[in-house]
């Protein structure tokens, strides 16, 4: 009897001996935890270290957050930072965590940090990273179309100007505070929404798409980009139904060499300012797009006169055209008040600028370019 009972008792050693064993190398609760976060689509790398830091629980409650993936992936982390990694919304940039601390370090705190990243390139941020605080960061980059590289310009741009900060983002954007023709960009790239004025140019090469004939009975060897032409004649046709006259196309597209000379005859012709305020520099035309338009009235010669011009101011949004200059919009554009140029963005846009009433420019900022 008394050996029976003394196998039973090494039996069951050995068992409690084996569980534990197996508990410890398959550990069921770590697994468990793991099973969790990866239920969330953590990486393996980030479920680790989650482990690790004893913050499943904490990482549990906020459901997947990308930054935190991110963050706890990197060899950057930082315990002390976790309060604040996870209100951060995630951007694509180099060393993410490395430079978050950084901002941190700095004194940002989480607003000014998601501000910052997202107005940030990879070079913006880095130069950013150099400066000292900068105090109400904020105040400019709250808006989305706000650049990063742009803070300094922010800053001065609203000391030298009393106006609205929303706007100093914008009219900074634009290039207001530079001159004209000066640090320009140039593409070669077409595309319906793309901006020309004096400081966006196209390349001297540069030939738009599906560049067509205007038929002779809406304007006299001119060219247009095809889509533009047919929203143009369906404009004049119905202009023509409205108001008994047509509108013609007095000039469409024109190339580098044209608008070079157009420039030069004026330039000797009138001057120099009168020139400048008319006339594009060769590349920076809108009518090198293919998508502009000089309008003619088919019943007078003064264009802004006429009935055909009322109807059109009116309508003009429908077909996807807006008057590119308007005279309150000088200081914008850069173009004396024509009341004649209209450029082809299509119906949506039109219709957008139409009711906001802002110029190109403005649309371009908020809009465009960024996307
Ligand atoms: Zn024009």
């Amino acid at each position: 009897m008394k050996r029976v009972k003394l196998r039973k008792k090494s039996i069951v050693v050995l068992i409690i001996i084996i569980l534990v064993v197996v508990i410890e190398i398959v550990n069921p609760i770590k697994l468990y935890n793991k099973y969790q976060l990866r239920n969330l689509n953590y990486s393996e790398a980030s479920i680790e270290n989650i482990l690790k830091n004893n913050l499943k629980k904490e990482v549990l409650e906020l459901s997947y957050n990308k930054t935190l993936d991110i963050v706890f992936q990197s060899n950057d982390f930082k315990l002390d930072n976790f309060g604040i990694y996870k209100d951060l919304t995630y951007y694509e940039l180099d060393d993410y965590t490395k430079n978050v601390n950084i901002l941190i370090e700095k004194g940002y705190n989480k607003e000014e940090i998601n501000y910052i990243l997202r107005s940030a390139t990879n070079e913006s941020l880095k130069v950013f990273l150099e400066k000292d605080y900068m105090e109400n960061v904020s105040k400019f980059l709250e808006y989305d179309f706000a650049k990063l590289e742009n803070m300094d310009r922010y800053i001065k741009y609203q000391n030298e100007h009393n106006i609205d900060k929303e706007l100093v983002v914008i009219y900074v954007n634009i290039g207001l505070d530079k001159e004209f023709y000066k640090d320009v960009k140039t593409t070669n790239k077409f595309s319906y929404d793309m901006l020309v004025n004096k400081y966006n140019g196209v390349l001297e090469e540069f030939i738009p798409d599906n560049l067509v004939d205007v038929p002779s009975e809406y304007g006299t060897k001119q060219k247009l980009n095809e889509e533009t032409l047919k929203a143009f004649i369906k404009m004049a046709e119905d202009c023509k139904a409205a108001t008994n006259y047509k509108i013609l196309v007095r000039s469409g597209y024109r190339d580098y060499a044209e608008q070079e000379k157009t420039y030069n005859t004026y330039l000797k012709t009138y001057g120099k300012t009168y020139a400048e305020n008319y006339v594009a520099h060769p590349g920076y035309s809108e009518h090198h797009t293919g998508l502009a338009i000089d309008v003619k009235a088919e019943s007078t010669d003064v264009f802004a006169n006429s009935k055909e011009s009322s109807w059109v101011y009116e309508n003009a949004y429908k077909y996807g055209f807006i008057l590119r200059y308007k005279k309150s919009d000088e200081n914008i554009t850069g173009i004396k008040y024509e009341s004649w140029h209209f450029r082809y963005v299509g119906e949506e846009i039109a219709k957008y600028i139409h009711e906001h009433e802002m110029t190109y420019e403005e649309y371009y900022v908020r809009f465009i370019e960024n996307k």
